[in-house]
C-alpha cells in the first residue's frame, strides 16, 4: 500500500476510534454502559442522529454545538478525534519507514489508541481501570504470538517483569514514605509495557516516563512557581508515552 494511502486510511479509523475513545473516557470513569448506550447531548439528552456523530466533521459543522438545544458540546471530543486520527498517521507514516508489514502497522495504530484512551482516562481521573490494562497486556502477547514463539516468551517474561518490577517500587516507596506513591493500576499498566517491548525495552519505558514527569514539573515551577511533595501526577500518562516511544524507535541504547 502507498505511504499516503496507508496514512488516509489509518486516519480515517483513527478519526472513528477516537469517537469511541472519547466517549469511553467520559463513561468509563461516571460508571455507564461503554458500549451499548446511545451517544445524547448532554443538554437535552435526545439521543444523536447519525449525521451528528460523524467524528470531527460534526462538530465543525454544528460549530460546536448540538443542532437541536444549542447547549455547547466540549471541544474534547474533536480534539480526542483529531489525536487518534494523529496516531493512526503516525502509525502508517512508521510502518512505511520500516518497511513494516500491514499487520504490525494496524497492531501499532491499536496500541496507539490503547495508549491514547489509558492516557486520558489517568489524566483526568488519576486512575487506571483494569478494564484498560488488561486488554493492553493481552494484545501485546497476542502481537508477539504472530512474530514467533520465542518473541512471545521474551514478552510474557516483560509482562511479569513489569508487573513485578513496579509492584515491588510501589511497596518499597510505601514501606520507606508511609504513603501511597504509585496507583493500584501503575504495575499492570507496566506489565502491558513488557507485554509489547519485552523486558528488554522496560527500562527505556521508565526513562521516557521519567523525562516527560520531569518535563511536567519543570514547567509546572516556571508557571507557577512551586510543585508541592504531595502534587499527584498522573505516572500512567508518562508511561504511556514511554510505551509509544519506546515501541516506535525501541530501546534506547546506551
Ligand atoms: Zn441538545
Amino acid at each position: 500500500m502507498p505511504p499516503v494511502i496507508a496514512a488516509a486510511v489509518m486516519g480515517g479509523l483513527g478519526l472513528i476510534f477516537g469517537s469511541f475513545i472519547a466517549a469511553v473516557s467520559v463513561r468509563l470513569p461516571r460508571d455507564e454502559d461503554i458500549v451499548m448506550a446511545r451517544s445524547r447531548c448532554r443538554g437535552c439528552d435526545l439521543p444523536l442522529r447519525p449525521w451528528e456523530l460523524v467524528p470531527l466533521f460534526s462538530w465543525l459543522a454544528l460549530r460546536g454545538r448540538c443542532a437541536r438545544c444549542r447547549t455547547p458540546i466540549s471541544r474534547r471530543y474533536p480534539l480526542i478525534e483529531l489525536a487518534a486520527g494523529a496516531m493512526g498517521v503516525w502509525a502508517a507514516l512508521w510502518a512505511s519507514g520500516q518497511g513494516a508489514s500491514a499487520f504490525m502497522m494496524a497492531a501499532t495504530a491499536v496500541l496507539g489508541w490503547q495508549l491514547l484512551l489509558i492516557a486520558i482516562v489517568d489524566g483526568e481521573n488519576f486512575w487506571l481501570p483494569d478494564i484498560l490494562t488488561l486488554p493492553l497486556i493481552a494484545t501485546g502477547l497476542v502481537v508477539a504470538m504472530a512474530a514467533g514463539w520465542d518473541i512471545a516468551l521474551s514478552r510474557l517474561i516483560g509482562a511479569g517483569a513489569g508487573f513485578g518490577g513496579l509492584w515491588l517500587v510501589g511497596w518499597l516507596y510505601q514501606a520507606v514514605r508511609k504513603r501511597q506513591g504509585l496507583g493500584g493500576g501503575d504495575p499492570f499498566l507496566f506489565a502491558g509495557a513488557g507485554a509489547w517491548v519485552g523486558w528488554v525495552g522496560l527500562p527505556s519505558v521508565l526513562l521516557w516516563a521519567c523525562a516527560v514527569g520531569l518535563g511536567l514539573v519543570f514547567g509546572m515551577l516556571v508557571v507557577r512557581r512551586s510543585v508541592g511533595a504531595t502534587d499527584r501526577l498522573p505516572f500512567g500518562v508518562f508511561l504511556a508515552i514511554g510505551i509509544w516511544l519506546t515501541w516506535l524507535y525501541g530501546p534506547l541504547g546506551l
